[in-house]
């Protein structure tokens, strides 16, 4: 249906008049024009809609998930994940158990140090590691709440105090050197500067021809059909009958 996709290619930077800079893997940049831009960019979200000079006084904050991962294939111990009673003050789902072809524990919620710090300097980049830090010094000063959270999430990051924390909902939990470290995920998670809150619900922002998709929380978000339709149902069908008019 005449649709191109553009793998690998970055957007840069909004040039106005519906214009766009986007980059490919290989460093070579262009300028494409839109008829409708969606951006929903994950952890870079936030970047992007500033760039259209919306939700600027939100930011989005790395957090990594760490998890464990069970590494006896043929033995489950437990045949269903496990979810504990979520600490509603929190929009972090708290360690679970996730049982597809393998067993995961997890995951963490620490403060990661930059936007892609899946392990240790791996796309470094200083920006965002002052942005942070900034941000999060202001939140440990605001609240004693997140404080506490900040540094019993941390806590779990040692092996031992994750595997106990999993404990609490199993008890036949197999020894602990039957779990491994798995890889990492960084949530995004969207600050609110003004309020210097967490926001635990989605959040979007639009223009006539823009629309800005800035915290696509979970659980049971990732590929919502519902989700989508509610997009389509309140941005953007709206959007094409105004134009059609
Ligand atoms: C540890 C962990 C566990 C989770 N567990 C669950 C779960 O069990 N169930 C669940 O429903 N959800 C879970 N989530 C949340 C879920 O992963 C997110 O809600 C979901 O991925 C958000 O989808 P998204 O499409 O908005 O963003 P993403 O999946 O982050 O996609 C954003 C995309 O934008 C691209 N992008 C970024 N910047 C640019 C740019 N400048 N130009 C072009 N492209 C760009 C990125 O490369 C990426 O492909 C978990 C998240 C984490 C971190």
């Amino acid at each position: 249906m005449g649709v191109v996709f553009l793998f690998d290619t970055k957007f840069k930077k909004a040039l106005g008049n519906s214009l766009v800079l986007i980059e490919s893997k290989f460093k070579e940049k262009a300028v494409i024009n839109y008829g409708f831009l969606i951006n929903c960019a994950g952890l870079y979200a936030d970047v992007i809609s500033h760039n259209f000079n919306l939700a600027l006084n939100y930011k989005i904050i790395p957090f990594k998930g760490l998890y464990l991962v069970y590494n006896e294939k043929d033995n489950f111990f437990i045949n269903k994940s496990i979810y504990p009673v979520p600490d509603l003050r929190f929009p972090f789902l708290g360690v679970h158990f996730t049982v597809s072809d393998n067993i995961k524990v997890g995951p963490t919620a620490t403060l990661a140090l930059y936007k892609e710090n899946y392990n240790l300097f791996y796309r470094f980049n200083l920006k965002e590691f002052f942005e942070v830090l900034c941000t999060a010094e202001i939140l440990f000063m605001k609240k004693g709440e997140y404080r506490k959270l900040f540094f019993n999430e941390f806590k779990k990051n040692i092996k031992l105090l994750l595997y106990k924390e999993a404990s609490k909902l199993v008890k036949n939990i197999p020894s602990l050197d039957k779990f491994n470290w798995y890889l990492a995920g960084i949530r995004a998670q969207l600050i609110d500067l003004s309020l210097m809150e967490l926001v635990d619900d989605f959040l979007i922002k639009d223009t006539k021809d823009s629309l800005h998709v800035l915290n696509a929380v979970s659980p049971a978000f990732t590929a919502s059909f519902p989700f989508a339709n509610y997009i389509i149902q309140n941005y953007i069908i709206p959007k094409i009958r105004k134009d059609i008019r």
